[in-house]
């Protein structure tokens, strides 16, 4: 039977959707407008590209946008002082570092100097710590937008063996920190592990976050499993080029559950989280109840 294919998009506009409410009432109920800061050091393509779109979709959720761009060969220092001073901006709630920094900075020291509080990225040390012994932290964008959809999807998620394809800190970890958080029995693959088509065919639910173009095929997915890939790869088809997944989707889309898109799965939901990330930062900086 064919999957049913996880809209993304759709459900990512319904997530800023909520947001613009949230928003929308924290103006009119107690007068503070949430505030995102992005920092972006340096000329990358890709970093500027989602740099632009995030503060777009920040202003249109009705948010405070602040855009910090500084040159490649600025000093660590000046950026932490940035940061400083963004930490001690009582307007700005939530901080984003865009990383990849150039290379003469300490990226873990730069992502540890923003307050925990304002790290809606969920990368700072004590948010890690948090996820990891399952106490409110915050939570990184693009893992939360994967639960989301997986919660959307099959409600409870509870007893569902995962296997997450991939161990970075910024998705494979944190995935399996929530998947496990909601009772799955998670499996962590990574390019050392032994047999992985084998252990890919027992999941209930595969996360791919690799960044291999359509390196997992159908024949590796068991029949009804629920796929999330995150990979955003482009690769050349003649003289174009095109945006693929790390699943091989042709192969996989008629006897999965349900798959996710690329592009327009994983990717739109992890702005939206991000949005959603900043209004609760802003709930939790002045008490307010925060939303679900
Ligand atoms: P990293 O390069 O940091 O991590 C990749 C992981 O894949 C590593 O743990 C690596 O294992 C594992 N791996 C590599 N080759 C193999 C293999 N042959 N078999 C099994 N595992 C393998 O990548 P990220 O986690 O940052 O990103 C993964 C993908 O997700 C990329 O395509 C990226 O573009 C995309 N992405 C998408 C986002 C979105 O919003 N949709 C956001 C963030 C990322 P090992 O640790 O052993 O080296």
């Amino acid at each position: 039977m064919a999957a049913t294919i996880i809209d993304g998009k759709a459900f990512a506009a319904e997530v800023r959707e909520k947001v613009a409410g949230h928003v929308a009432r924290l103006k009119s109920d107690h007068g503070i407008t949430p505030g995102l800061a992005v920092v972006l050091v340096g000329e990358d393509p890709a970093s500027q590209v989602y740099v632009r779109s995030k503060g777009k979709m920040t202003r249109e959720v009705g948010m405070h946008s602040v855009e910090h761009k500084l040159p490649a060969n600025v000093a660590q220092d000046a950026v932490l002082e940035l940061i400083d001073t963004l930490n001690n901006d009582p307007e700005i709630h939530g901080i984003l570092v865009q990383l990849p920094l150039p290379e003469h900075m300490d990226e873990k020291r730069v992502v540890n100097a923003v307050s925990p509080a304002k790290d809606v990225d969920g990368f700072h040390i004590s948010n890690v710590g948090l996820l990891g012994t399952g106490q409110k932290s915050m939570v990184p964008c693009t893992p939360l937008g994967c639960l989301m959809m997986l919660r959307d999807h099959h409600g409870d998620l509870s007893g569902m063996d995962a296997v997450v394809i991939g161990r970075s800190n910024i998705v494979g970890k944190p995935m399996a920190q929530l998947l496990l958080g909601d009772s799955c029995t998670v499996t962590m693959a990574h390019s050392r592990t032994r047999d992985l088509p084998d252990v890919v065919r027992r999941a209930d639910i595969v996360v791919a976050a690799v960044g291999r173009p359509e390196m997992v095929p159908g024949d590796w997915i068991k029949e009804g499993a629920t796929v999330i890939d995150v990979g955003i790869n482009r690769i050349e088809v003649g003289e174009k080029t095109k945006l693929v997944g790390d699943v091989h989707f042709d192969s996989t889309k008629d006897h999965a559950g349900a798959i996710t898109p690329v592009p327009g799965g994983v990717g739109p939901m992890t702005i939206a989280c991000l949005l959603a990330n900043t209004v609760t930062a802003c709930c939790r900086a002045n008490d307010l109840e925060e939303p679900e």
